[in-house]
């Protein structure tokens, strides 16, 4: 196996196309997993760690959006300024793991791995992220709607690497909320984010861990639309469990080990409920 340890963006980029088999590391804590289980031999490693490129973020105020390099650790996610800019994503980033996992771990890491569970995923998805990838001769950005493609699949080619994500900073409540077997430390067994953009009069859902990929409920965001004026609503018990109600429809879970599709269905009808009505207040 031979381990590039790269220093800097370019110096990864060329690694990468020299040997696009070649898997990309970041903090390991998916990767390290695969390797001690002996899920996965690479004969290549890329590492990602020292390119400081990938670690900076950066908020563009008149634009009103935040850009996260996708090496900037759950650690920095969790504390200012994403607490008061996107409280969605700090939330998040507290579910993930230890604050050991939460030190090394990136938001980068969970796009590549791009498993319906990961607690980053639903919160680009309702705050409408932007992923921009980068090979040695090319850029692109991808919506994530378009960038998540089906469980543990995304949309990077193999000779790419996820620079960052460029988020919008929305006015209006937003929130994360998961449910799994215990309190700390768990994978999502249903998670859902809500987002209220006040500017283009929306609300927005997204679903973790119920379907092949994280699904954002258009449906119920366009019924809600119809119930109620989202820049001035107070939403009442009613709409809420009704909301509750359709987005658990929406949803498209699996029995597996972790818990029964019924069972999640019904969490992600108390958690849209819940995060609407804390959009009350
Ligand atoms: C004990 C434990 C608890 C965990 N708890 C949670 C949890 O609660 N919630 C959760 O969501 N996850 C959890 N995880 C999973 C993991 O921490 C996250 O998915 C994390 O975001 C992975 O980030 P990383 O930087 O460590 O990724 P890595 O392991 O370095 O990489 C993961 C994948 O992404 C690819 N990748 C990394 N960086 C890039 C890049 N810049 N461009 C392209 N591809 C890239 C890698 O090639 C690899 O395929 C847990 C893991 C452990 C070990």
């Amino acid at each position: 196996m031979t381990v590039t340890v790269a220093t800097n963006l370019a110096d990864a980029l060329a690694a990468l196309r020299a040997t696009p088999d070649a898997r990309l590391l970041q903090g390991g804590t998916d990767t390290m997993v695969e390797i001690n289980f002996n899920h996965f031999k690479p004969e290549h490693i890329v590492a990602l760690r020292k390119v400081q490129e990938l670690r900076n973020f950066s908020i563009q105020e008149e634009k009103g959006l935040i850009f996260i390099g996708s090496g900037v650790p759950y650690q920095t996610l969790e504390n200012d300024p994403f607490l008061t800019l996107l409280p969605a994503l700090a939330q998040a980033s507290r579910t993930v793991g230890s604050p050991q996992i939460r030190a090394a771990g990136s938001l980068g890491g969970n796009l590549g791995t791009c498993s319906p569970a990961g607690d980053g995923l639903p919160v680009l998805s309702a705050l409408d992220a932007t992923v921009h990838l980068q090979s040695v001769d090319a850029s692109r950005d991808v919506l994530i709607h378009d960038f998540m493609v089906g469980v543990k699949k995304n949309a990077r080619k193999p000779d790419e690497i996820i620079t960052g994500v460029t988020v919008p900073i929305l006015r209006g409540f937003q929130g994360y909320s998961k449910v799994g077997v215990r309190n700390a430390m768990v994978i999502s067994v249903a998670s859902a984010c809500l987002a209220v953009d006040t500017s283009r009069s929306q609300i927005r859902l997204a679903l973790g861990a119920v379907g092949p990929t994280i699904i954002r409920c258009r449906e119920s965001e366009q019924w809600l639309a119809t119930q109620v004026d989202i820049a001035n609503s107070n939403f009442s018990n009613e709409i809420a469990k009704e909301f509750g109600r359709r987005a658990a429809l929406e949803a498209r879970p699996i029995d597996d080990h972790r818990s029964t599709a019924e069972y999640r269905k019904h969490a992600i009808s108390v958690l849209a409920e819940r995060l609407l009505l804390k959009a009350n207040s």
